[in-house]
C-alpha cells in the first residue's frame, strides 16, 4: 500500500512538472511561421522606421498622385495635445474625375501603433492600386494616421490611454456601457507595479488565462475583454469618458467631402487580430442584407468573416460604423482589413496577443523594473503590430494590392 501511495504521488508530481515544463515551452517559445513567399524588396520600401518618416513618404506618394489626376488636394489637421505639438493627421483626396458618385474612404492608424502597416497600403495603394482613368465616378479620400500620438510613441491608444476604435459614437451614451464581463479580470488585464517580464506570473501567464478559461469559454472571454470599457481609465480597451478631441476633426471633414456622393465605402485598417500574414476581413456585424450583398459583391472571392464563427468579437464605438451613423443620409458600406500577426484565433496565439498588450501597458502606467524589461517588452510588443519579417510584409503588400484593386473595381460596378 505504501508502496503504491509512493508511485502515485510521484506521478502526480511528474504530471505537474510535465504540464508547467509544456506551457512554459509553449508559450514562451511561441513563433508563428511565416507566410511561404518569395521576399519581394519593392514591398519593403513601402515600411519606414517612425511616424515623422512614413507621414513623409506618404506625403510623396500623395504629391505623386498630380500626374495621373486632376485636383489632387493634400490637407492636414492638428490633434490637440499637452505633451507634443506636432500631431498631426493628413489627408488625400482626390475627387471622382467627372461624375461625383461614389466615395472611398481608406483610413490608417486608428489604433496608432498599427499605423507602420497602415501607411505603408495607402503609400503602395497611391502608387501601385490608383491608374489614370480608374476615378471618374470614383472619389479617394485617404486618412493617414487617425491616432498620431499612438503612432508616434508607439502604442495602440491615444495620449488619454483611449483606444479609438471604441470611442466614436454620436451619442455620449456610448461612456455608459457597461461590460461586466471585464470587471471580474482586472487582476489577470491590469496588474500593478512595475513590470517584470521574467517574473513566475509572466512567465506562467498561459496557466492564468487557462485558469480564467477553464470559468468562461474562449468566446465570452475574448468578447469580454475586447468589446471596450469605460471605467478603468489606465486599463485596456478603455474607450474614454468623453470623445477625443479628433472625432470631430474628422467629422467635420468626411461630412464636407462626401456632401456630393451618393456613397461612402470606408476601408479601417488594422494589424494584429487574426492569422499570420492574412488579410482578414472583419466587419462588426452588420444586419441590412443589402449592405451585406453590396460587400460581398466588392470583396468578391474573398471570405468575409461576418461574426458568426467562434473567433469573432463585437465592439462598441467602433470607429468604421461611427462613420456610418454620421453620414446617415448615404448608403454606407463598412470595412476592417485585418492583417493577422500572431495567429490569434489559436488559444496560444490569442494568450500572447492579450499578454503583449497587457505589459506593454502595465509598462506604461507602472514602469518597467528595467531597461531590459522596457526593451524585450516593446520589441515584443511592436513585432505584434508591424512584424519585421520581410516574408510577412511582402504577403501582406502583395494580397492587398488584388485586394483593393478589384475592390475599387467592384464598389464601381454596384
Ligand atoms: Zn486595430
Amino acid at each position: 500500500m505504501k508502496k503504491f501511495i509512493k508511485i502515485a504521488a510521484i506521478t502526480i508530481v511528474v504530471l505537474i512538472i510535465a504540464i508547467l515544463g509544456y506551457t512554459y515551452i509553449v508559450f514562451n517559445f511561441y513563433s508563428p511561421t511565416d507566410p511561404e513567399v518569395e521576399v519581394n524588396e519593392a514591398a519593403q520600401k513601402y515600411f519606414h522606421k517612425s511616424y515623422d518618416k512614413s507621414r513623409n513618404a506618404f506625403l510623396i506618394q500623395a504629391n505623386n498622385l498630380n500626374e495621373k489626376f486632376d485636383s489632387v488636394q493634400l490637407f492636414s489637421r492638428d490633434v490637440r495635445s499637452n505633451i507634443d505639438d506636432n500631431l498631426i493627421i493628413d489627408f488625400c483626396y482626390v475627387p471622382a474625375q467627372k461624375d461625383a458618385k461614389k466615395l472611398i474612404i481608406i483610413t490608417s492608424g486608428t489604433h496608432g501603433v498599427e499605423g507602420y502597416v497602415g501607411s505603408a497600403v495607402q503609400q503602395m495603394f497611391m502608387s501601385e492600386v490608383l491608374t489614370s482613368g480608374m476615378l471618374d465616378d470614383i472619389g479617394v479620400l485617404l486618412v493617414h494616421s487617425i491616432n498620431p500620438f499612438g503612432f508616434k510613441y508607439s502604442r495602440r491608444v491615444t495620449e488619454n490611454n483611449v483606444d479609438f476604435n471604441r470611442n466614436c459614437d454620436t451619442e455620449q451614451s456610448l461612456f455608459s456601457s457597461a461590460n461586466e464581463g471585464y470587471g471580474k479580470l482586472i487582476a489577470m488585464l491590469n496588474p500593478e507595479g512595475k513590470v517584470n517580464s521574467e517574473c513566475l506570473k509572466n512567465r506562467f501567464f498561459m496557466l492564468v488565462a487557462i485558469n480564467e478559461l477553464i470559468k468562461e469559454s474562449m468566446g465570452s472571454l475574448r468578447q469580454a475583454i475586447l468589446q471596450g470599457q469605460y471605467k478603468y481609465t489606465k486599463g485596456l480597451y478603455f474607450g474614454g469618458l468623453n470623445f477625443e478631441p479628433q472625432l470631430a476633426t474628422l467629422s467635420e471633414v468626411f461630412k464636407d467631402i462626401s456632401a456630393d456622393y451618393e456613397s461612402v465605402f470606408n476601408i479601417d485598417l488594422h494589424t494584429g487580430y487574426g492569422e499570420r500574414g492574412v488579410a482578414h476581413l472583419f466587419p462588426n456585424p452588420i444586419d441590412d442584407e443589402n449592405i451585406k450583398s453590396g460587400l460581398e459583391n466588392i470583396f468578391e472571392g474573398y471570405e468575409i468573416n461576418w461574426g458568426d464563427s467562434d473567433d469573432f468579437y463585437t465592439i462598441n464605438g467602433s470607429f468604421t460604423d461611427y462613420i456610418g451613423k454620421l453620414l446617415s443620409d448615404k448608403t454606407y458600406y463598412p470595412m476592417v482589413l485585418e492583417y493577422g500577426t500572431l495567429t490569434s484565433q489559436s488559444t496560444v496565439g490569442s494568450i500572447k496577443s492579450i499578454h503583449n498588450m497587457v505589459m506593454e501597458n502595465q509598462g506604461v502606467q507602472h514602469g518597467f523594473k528595467s531597461a531590459k524589461d522596457s526593451l524585450k517588452i516593446m520589441h515584443s510588443f511592436m513585432e505584434m503590430y508591424n512584424p519585421s519579417s520581410e516574408k510577412w510584409r511582402t504577403k501582406i503588400m502583395d494580397d492587398s494590392k488584388i485586394i483593393l484593386k478589384k475592390a475599387i473595381i467592384n464598389y464601381g460596378d454596384l
